[in-house]
């Protein structure tokens, strides 16, 4: 199979990748298939945030990605062969499959996709993006209608989605992103506004659109952007901890300055682990499929070409060069 094999760790936790953390490879060996496990042929790979932070050998929710093997990563794909009761040939699928074209995995570790929506659904709306979206919004965020909701990075895949539940749930949603186009899609998905962080001071401008102040902020950015935002909480604000994305840029994150606004207004700040709430997809796959189907939720795609465009992809996610969904399609 064809795969990129984590070689090393990054000489830093943050900023770009040199050369030799990634090795890729041509003809790696495909593992025998033994009982419990399936031979996936991967079609589509997903590319995340956290994909970075997986590579560093420091604490984390999850352990560091190991070396010598294909880079962690969610896939999407079809089986090929299965010792798995559960699984058989044909069957599509989606998991932890890494940057590879043929996976050999654990079938306990694998959930099928479900019929009449496009594989790599699997992957945003119905996988990652839909699933840490709904979580984070309905168990933390609550909102109730008429509240106002602030979403950051709100043009992304999980952020658009954020958006779209919101809406839904009839709150009052302000979103925040680094482009006139992207703040055009965010109105057009039902926010009321959207704030240019790159044109516009947050703060000013979230001041003048909730005067009544802000209910619940979903983050996917944190430092600067997370800060500007604390001082418009209302009482009893719910703030979401879903991404830290700035925590990339070189230096880190910058720190919280106005900290002191959660104590007088009672607000509740919460970080949660998608991965951790495994035991609840199938409920919200259930609320989320016939949404899809309906076109009610949208994600859009950004999708790059092979597997030797999968590094690089990372990079669009920390740059914002993506529009939507961050995805390799795989041969
Ligand atoms: P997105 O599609 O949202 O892409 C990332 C976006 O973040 C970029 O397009 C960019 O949009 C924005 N961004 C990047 N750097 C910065 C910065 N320094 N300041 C402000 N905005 C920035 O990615 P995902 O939907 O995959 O992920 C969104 C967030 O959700 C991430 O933080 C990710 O880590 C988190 N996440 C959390 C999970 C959980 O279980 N808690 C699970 C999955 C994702 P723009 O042009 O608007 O700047």
């Amino acid at each position: 199979t064809r795969r990129y094999v984590l070689a090393a760790r990054p000489a830093t936790t943050t900023g770009p990748l040199e050369d030799g953390v990634l090795r890729y490879e041509d003809h790696a060996p495909v593992p025998a298939v033994q009982d419990g496990q399936v031979l996936v042929r991967v079609a589509w790979l997903s590319l995340d945030v956290a994909t970075r932070g997986w590579m560093n050998d420091v604490r984390n929710y999850l352990p560091p990605a190991p070396l010598g093997e294909a880079m962690r990563a969610l896939g999407a794909g079809v089986v090929t062969q299965s010792r798995h009761p559960d699984f058989a040939a044909g069957d599509r699928v989606s998991g932890l499959l890494g940057w590879q074209e043929h996976a050999v995995v654990d079938g306990s570790t694998l959930r099928k996709v479900p019929e009449g929506v496009p594989l790599q659904a699997a992957l945003h709306v119905l996988g990652i993006s839909g699933q840490t979206a709904w979580l984070g919004l309905h168990d933390i965020g609550r909102p109730a209608p008429g509240e106002t909701v602030v979403v950051t990075a709100a043009a992304g895949a999980v952020g658009s989605l954020a958006v779209q539940l919101a809406v839904a749930a009839g709150a009052r949603v302000i979103g925040v992103a680094g482009t006139p186009e992207k703040c055009a899609l965010v109105r057009e998905l039902g926010a009321v506004d959207c704030v240019d962080y790159r044109e516009q001071d947050v703060a000013t401008a979230i001041a003048e659109l909730a005067p009544d102040r802000v209910d619940v902020v979903f983050d996917n950015v944190g430092g600067a952007m997370l800060d500007a935002l604390l001082p418009h909480l209302a009482v009893k604000a719910r703030v979401v901890l879903c991404g830290a994305v700035s925590r990339y840029r070189e230096g880190g994150p910058a720190p919280l300055r106005n900290w002191f606004h959660l104590l007088p207004n009672r607000v509740r700040m919460e970080g949660f682990i998608y991965l951790d709430h495994a035991d609840r997809f199938d409920e919200v796959e259930a609320d989320l499929l016939p949404r899809v189907r309906a076109g009610e939720l949208r994600c859009q795609e950004h999708v790059l070409d092979g597997l030797k465009a999968a590094p690089d992809g990372i990079r669009l996610l920390l740059t914002g060069t993506n529009h939507g969904k961050a995805l390799v399609k795989l041969g």
